[in-house]
Protein backbone atom coordinates (compact mmCIF):
# COMPACT_ATOMS: atom_id res chain seq x y z
CA UNK A 1 0.00 0.00 0.00
CA UNK A 2 1.09 3.89 -0.53
CA UNK A 3 2.15 5.26 2.48
CA UNK A 4 -0.52 8.13 2.43
CA UNK A 5 -4.01 6.99 0.26
CA UNK A 6 -5.48 10.16 -0.08
CA UNK A 7 -9.14 10.87 -0.42
CA UNK A 8 -11.20 13.97 -0.80
CA UNK A 9 -15.02 14.56 -0.66
CA UNK A 10 -16.83 16.94 -2.37
CA UNK A 11 -20.70 16.43 -2.22
CA UNK A 12 -21.12 12.91 -3.52
CA UNK A 13 -17.97 12.83 -5.73
CA UNK A 14 -15.26 10.85 -4.14
CA UNK A 15 -11.40 11.85 -4.70
CA UNK A 16 -8.38 9.49 -4.77
CA UNK A 17 -5.20 10.27 -5.50
CA UNK A 18 -3.53 7.76 -7.32
CA UNK A 19 0.34 7.47 -8.03
CA UNK A 20 2.31 6.05 -11.28
CA UNK A 21 5.64 6.25 -9.28
CA UNK A 22 8.57 8.94 -8.84
CA UNK A 23 10.40 10.86 -11.18
CA UNK A 24 13.59 12.25 -10.66
CA UNK A 25 13.96 15.45 -13.08
CA UNK A 26 16.31 18.50 -13.01
CA UNK A 27 15.51 21.38 -10.85
CA UNK A 28 16.59 23.31 -13.75
CA UNK A 29 13.35 22.08 -15.80
CA UNK A 30 10.94 22.17 -12.90
CA UNK A 31 12.34 25.99 -12.22
CA UNK A 32 13.02 27.28 -14.91
CA UNK A 33 14.34 30.79 -14.13
CA UNK A 34 14.11 31.09 -10.42
CA UNK A 35 17.67 30.62 -9.55
CA UNK A 36 18.87 27.21 -7.66
CA UNK A 37 19.42 29.24 -4.47
CA UNK A 38 16.25 30.18 -4.38
CA UNK A 39 14.49 26.79 -4.73
CA UNK A 40 17.07 24.29 -3.41
CA UNK A 41 16.40 24.92 0.27
CA UNK A 42 12.33 24.35 -0.39
CA UNK A 43 13.11 21.37 -2.44
CA UNK A 44 16.36 20.35 -1.88
CA UNK A 45 18.32 18.51 -5.38
CA UNK A 46 20.22 15.26 -5.38
CA UNK A 47 24.00 15.04 -6.15
CA UNK A 48 22.98 15.37 -10.18
CA UNK A 49 20.47 18.30 -9.31
CA UNK A 50 17.66 16.36 -9.63
CA UNK A 51 14.26 16.91 -7.44
CA UNK A 52 11.42 14.20 -6.92
CA UNK A 53 8.26 14.67 -8.62
CA UNK A 54 5.13 12.51 -8.13
CA UNK A 55 3.79 11.06 -11.00
CA UNK A 56 0.07 11.62 -9.33
CA UNK A 57 -2.95 10.58 -11.36
CA UNK A 58 -6.50 10.94 -10.15
CA UNK A 59 -9.71 8.76 -10.32
CA UNK A 60 -12.83 10.78 -9.38
CA UNK A 61 -15.89 8.90 -8.45
CA UNK A 62 -18.86 10.92 -9.43
CA UNK A 63 -22.18 10.85 -10.67
CA UNK A 64 -22.19 6.90 -11.48
CA UNK A 65 -19.08 7.30 -13.53
CA UNK A 66 -15.27 6.42 -12.79
CA UNK A 67 -13.15 9.44 -14.00
CA UNK A 68 -9.54 8.87 -13.95
CA UNK A 69 -7.53 12.53 -14.59
CA UNK A 70 -4.25 11.73 -16.51
CA UNK A 71 -2.62 8.38 -16.33
CA UNK A 72 1.32 8.75 -15.62
CA UNK A 73 4.50 7.70 -17.68
CA UNK A 74 3.39 4.40 -18.48
CA UNK A 75 4.89 1.31 -19.82
CA UNK A 76 6.32 1.58 -23.51
CA UNK A 77 9.85 0.57 -23.57
CA UNK A 78 10.41 3.61 -26.13
CA UNK A 79 9.00 5.90 -24.07
CA UNK A 80 12.22 8.22 -23.55
CA UNK A 81 10.73 9.63 -20.23
CA UNK A 82 10.65 6.18 -18.87
CA UNK A 83 14.09 5.18 -20.11
CA UNK A 84 16.50 8.42 -19.84
CA UNK A 85 15.26 9.82 -16.30
CA UNK A 86 14.93 8.07 -13.13
CA UNK A 87 11.59 6.48 -12.31
CA UNK A 88 10.93 4.76 -9.31
CA UNK A 89 8.09 2.54 -8.28
CA UNK A 90 8.02 1.42 -4.86
CA UNK A 91 4.53 0.54 -4.99
CA UNK A 92 4.30 -0.04 -8.58
CA UNK A 93 2.58 1.36 -11.56
CA UNK A 94 -0.56 3.53 -11.80
CA UNK A 95 -2.47 0.09 -12.67
CA UNK A 96 -1.24 -1.18 -8.89
CA UNK A 97 -2.40 1.39 -7.77
CA UNK A 98 -5.83 1.13 -9.44
CA UNK A 99 -5.98 -2.55 -8.65
CA UNK A 100 -5.25 -1.68 -5.19
CA UNK A 101 -9.20 0.16 -5.18
CA UNK A 102 -10.34 -3.27 -6.63
CA UNK A 103 -10.63 -1.55 -10.03
CA UNK A 104 -8.91 -3.21 -13.45
CA UNK A 105 -8.73 -0.63 -16.44
CA UNK A 106 -11.68 -2.29 -18.13
CA UNK A 107 -13.89 -0.05 -14.76
CA UNK A 108 -12.66 3.02 -15.85
CA UNK A 109 -15.55 4.72 -17.87
CA UNK A 110 -13.81 8.27 -18.59
CA UNK A 111 -10.02 9.55 -19.18
CA UNK A 112 -9.46 12.91 -19.10
CA UNK A 113 -6.06 14.45 -20.06
CA UNK A 114 -4.61 17.69 -18.64
CA UNK A 115 -2.19 17.44 -22.08
CA UNK A 116 -0.27 15.03 -23.64
CA UNK A 117 3.26 15.29 -22.06
CA UNK A 118 4.85 11.94 -21.74
CA UNK A 119 4.25 12.49 -17.85
CA UNK A 120 0.33 12.39 -18.12
CA UNK A 121 -0.30 10.45 -21.01
CA UNK A 122 1.18 7.60 -20.68
CA UNK A 123 -0.77 4.73 -19.57
CA UNK A 124 -3.20 5.96 -22.18
CA UNK A 125 -1.87 3.15 -24.09
CA UNK A 126 -0.63 0.05 -23.89
CA UNK A 127 1.33 -2.64 -25.43
CA UNK A 128 0.07 -5.17 -23.17
CA UNK A 129 -2.52 -7.30 -24.87
CA UNK A 130 -3.59 -8.89 -21.26
CA UNK A 131 -5.82 -5.44 -21.31
CA UNK A 132 -7.53 -6.59 -24.66
CA UNK A 133 -11.27 -7.59 -24.05
CA UNK A 134 -11.59 -11.28 -25.11
CA UNK A 135 -12.05 -11.58 -29.11
CA UNK A 136 -10.50 -8.14 -29.70
CA UNK A 137 -7.17 -8.18 -31.38
CA UNK A 138 -4.76 -7.90 -29.56
CA UNK A 139 -1.90 -4.75 -29.31
CA UNK A 140 1.02 -5.70 -30.74
CA UNK A 141 4.60 -4.52 -30.84
CA UNK A 142 4.04 -1.82 -32.88
CA UNK A 143 0.23 -1.09 -32.11
CA UNK A 144 -0.66 0.72 -28.51
CA UNK A 145 -3.87 0.60 -27.59
CA UNK A 146 -5.90 2.24 -25.19
CA UNK A 147 -5.17 0.84 -22.12
CA UNK A 148 -8.65 1.80 -20.86
CA UNK A 149 -10.81 -0.31 -23.28
CA UNK A 150 -14.31 0.97 -21.80
CA UNK A 151 -13.30 4.93 -21.59
CA UNK A 152 -13.98 7.82 -23.53
CA UNK A 153 -11.01 9.74 -23.47
CA UNK A 154 -11.18 13.92 -23.41
CA UNK A 155 -8.40 15.84 -24.73
CA UNK A 156 -8.43 19.49 -26.05
CA UNK A 157 -8.40 20.00 -29.54
CA UNK A 158 -5.10 22.90 -29.70
CA UNK A 159 -3.49 20.19 -27.29
CA UNK A 160 -3.89 17.20 -30.11
CA UNK A 161 -2.97 19.27 -32.81
CA UNK A 162 0.04 20.58 -30.80
CA UNK A 163 1.59 17.32 -29.87
CA UNK A 164 0.85 15.57 -33.53
CA UNK A 165 2.64 18.60 -35.13
CA UNK A 166 5.44 18.99 -32.51
CA UNK A 167 8.71 21.54 -33.27
CA UNK A 168 11.93 21.45 -32.24
CA UNK A 169 11.35 22.06 -28.39
CA UNK A 170 8.50 19.97 -27.97
CA UNK A 171 9.47 16.93 -30.07
CA UNK A 172 10.96 15.01 -27.03
CA UNK A 173 8.07 15.74 -24.79
CA UNK A 174 5.32 14.26 -26.80
CA UNK A 175 5.31 10.52 -27.45
CA UNK A 176 2.74 10.03 -30.47
CA UNK A 177 2.37 6.29 -28.86
CA UNK A 178 0.41 7.42 -26.28
CA UNK A 179 -2.07 9.57 -28.18
CA UNK A 180 -2.63 8.84 -31.82
CA UNK A 181 -3.73 5.10 -30.96
CA UNK A 182 -7.02 6.61 -28.82
CA UNK A 183 -7.95 8.91 -32.32
CA UNK A 184 -7.52 5.32 -34.34
CA UNK A 185 -9.62 3.58 -31.98
CA UNK A 186 -12.21 5.90 -32.14
CA UNK A 187 -12.46 6.96 -28.46
CA UNK A 188 -10.54 9.79 -28.10
CA UNK A 189 -13.16 13.52 -27.84
CA UNK A 190 -11.90 16.70 -28.61
CA UNK A 191 -12.73 19.66 -26.46
CA UNK A 192 -12.73 23.37 -27.90
CA UNK A 193 -12.71 25.25 -24.53
CA UNK A 194 -14.61 24.67 -21.35
CA UNK A 195 -16.75 21.46 -21.04
CA UNK A 196 -19.17 19.88 -18.81
CA UNK A 197 -17.93 16.30 -18.58
CA UNK A 198 -20.55 15.16 -16.01
CA UNK A 199 -22.81 16.89 -13.81
CA UNK A 200 -20.59 17.86 -11.13
CA UNK A 201 -16.97 17.46 -13.51
CA UNK A 202 -15.93 20.06 -15.68
CA UNK A 203 -12.66 21.31 -17.47
CA UNK A 204 -11.59 24.71 -17.76
CA UNK A 205 -8.78 25.56 -20.43
CA UNK A 206 -5.75 27.05 -18.04
CA UNK A 207 -3.39 27.89 -21.13
CA UNK A 208 0.57 28.14 -20.83
CA UNK A 209 2.16 25.12 -20.07
CA UNK A 210 0.87 24.18 -23.28
CA UNK A 211 -1.67 25.99 -25.39
CA UNK A 212 -4.22 23.81 -25.13
CA UNK A 213 -3.29 22.28 -21.24
CA UNK A 214 -6.75 22.24 -19.02
CA UNK A 215 -7.75 21.73 -15.17
CA UNK A 216 -10.39 19.87 -14.21
CA UNK A 217 -12.86 21.35 -11.17
CA UNK A 218 -15.15 18.95 -8.97
CA UNK A 219 -18.08 21.24 -7.78
CA UNK A 220 -21.04 19.85 -5.39
CA UNK A 221 -24.44 19.33 -7.00
CA UNK A 222 -26.70 19.16 -4.31
CA UNK A 223 -28.34 21.98 -3.29
CA UNK A 224 -28.15 21.42 0.32
CA UNK A 225 -24.12 21.55 0.96
CA UNK A 226 -22.17 24.04 -0.24
CA UNK A 227 -18.82 22.18 -0.16
CA UNK A 228 -15.72 23.99 -1.60
CA UNK A 229 -15.30 22.76 -5.39
CA UNK A 230 -11.81 20.35 -5.49
CA UNK A 231 -9.42 21.90 -8.54
CA UNK A 232 -7.23 19.49 -10.02
CA UNK A 233 -4.74 22.20 -11.29
CA UNK A 234 -2.23 20.17 -13.37
CA UNK A 235 0.80 21.40 -14.82
CA UNK A 236 -0.36 25.11 -14.91
CA UNK A 237 1.11 24.92 -11.70
CA UNK A 238 3.44 21.57 -10.93
CA UNK A 239 4.21 22.19 -7.15
CA UNK A 240 2.30 24.80 -4.92
CA UNK A 241 4.75 26.84 -4.90
CA UNK A 242 4.24 27.35 -8.48
CA UNK A 243 0.16 28.69 -7.45
CA UNK A 244 1.53 30.87 -4.87
CA UNK A 245 4.27 32.49 -6.94
CA UNK A 246 3.09 33.66 -10.28
CA UNK A 247 6.67 34.20 -11.77
CA UNK A 248 7.97 30.83 -10.74
CA UNK A 249 7.41 29.03 -13.93
CA UNK A 250 8.86 25.95 -15.72
CA UNK A 251 11.37 25.48 -18.29
CA UNK A 252 8.99 23.54 -20.62
CA UNK A 253 6.31 25.94 -20.40
CA UNK A 254 6.13 27.35 -23.87
CA UNK A 255 3.63 30.14 -23.51
CA UNK A 256 5.56 31.58 -19.87
CA UNK A 257 3.38 34.97 -19.68
CA UNK A 258 0.13 32.82 -20.76
CA UNK A 259 0.49 31.03 -17.60
CA UNK A 260 1.74 33.95 -15.31
CA UNK A 261 -2.14 35.34 -16.77
CA UNK A 262 -3.53 31.60 -16.44
CA UNK A 263 -2.19 31.68 -12.45
CA UNK A 264 -3.51 35.16 -11.86
CA UNK A 265 -6.81 34.26 -13.09
CA UNK A 266 -7.17 30.90 -10.97
CA UNK A 267 -5.52 32.30 -8.43
CA UNK A 268 -8.86 34.47 -7.35
CA UNK A 269 -11.08 31.85 -8.29
CA UNK A 270 -9.33 29.26 -6.28
CA UNK A 271 -9.74 31.81 -3.46
CA UNK A 272 -12.82 32.97 -3.34
CA UNK A 273 -14.50 29.58 -3.58
CA UNK A 274 -11.68 28.00 -1.08
CA UNK A 275 -11.10 25.31 -3.52
CA UNK A 276 -9.29 22.57 -2.51
CA UNK A 277 -6.14 21.98 -4.74
CA UNK A 278 -4.48 19.15 -6.40
CA UNK A 279 -1.03 19.49 -7.44
CA UNK A 280 0.37 16.62 -9.64
CA UNK A 281 3.32 16.42 -9.29
CA UNK A 282 4.37 17.76 -5.70
CA UNK A 283 5.59 15.00 -4.14
CA UNK A 284 5.31 16.78 -0.27
CA UNK A 285 1.93 19.27 -0.57
CA UNK A 286 -0.75 16.82 -2.52
CA UNK A 287 -3.22 18.66 -1.56
CA UNK A 288 -3.93 22.88 -0.21
CA UNK A 289 -5.91 25.46 0.03
CA UNK A 290 -4.71 29.15 -0.63
CA UNK A 291 -4.83 31.65 1.81
CA UNK A 292 -3.22 35.35 2.03
CA UNK A 293 -0.50 35.52 4.48
CA UNK A 294 0.48 38.68 6.67
CA UNK A 295 2.07 40.55 3.57
CA UNK A 296 -1.00 40.07 1.57
CA UNK A 297 0.38 37.69 -0.58
CA UNK A 298 -0.91 34.03 -1.85
CA UNK A 299 0.56 31.13 0.18
CA UNK A 300 -1.04 27.31 0.21
CA UNK A 301 -1.66 25.45 3.51
CA UNK A 302 -1.23 22.08 2.75
CA UNK A 303 -4.33 20.40 3.79
CA UNK A 304 -4.37 18.43 6.64
CA UNK A 305 -5.36 15.14 4.57
CA UNK A 306 -6.18 13.25 7.59
CA UNK A 307 -9.50 15.64 8.38
CA UNK A 308 -10.39 16.02 5.09
CA UNK A 309 -10.15 12.10 3.93
CA UNK A 310 -11.94 9.77 4.79
ZN1 LIG B 1 3.99 17.19 -15.98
Amino acid sequence: MNANPITLRCGRARIHLLSDGVAYWDGGGAFGLVPRVRWMNLLPPDDLNRVPQELRCVLIEADGKRILVDCGVGDKPNDLIATQYDVRRPHGTLLDDLARRGLRPADIDIVILTHLHGDHAGWATTLDAHTRPIGEAAASAHDPAPTFTNARYYVQRQEYVDATHPNERTRNTYFAENFVPLMRHGVLTMLDGEAQITASVRVVPTPGHTAGHQSVIVESTSTDETAPPVFLIGDMAPFMIHFERLPWVTAYDVLPMVTIETKRRWQGWAFERGAALISCHDTRHPVGRLARNDRGLFSVIPLETGGAAE
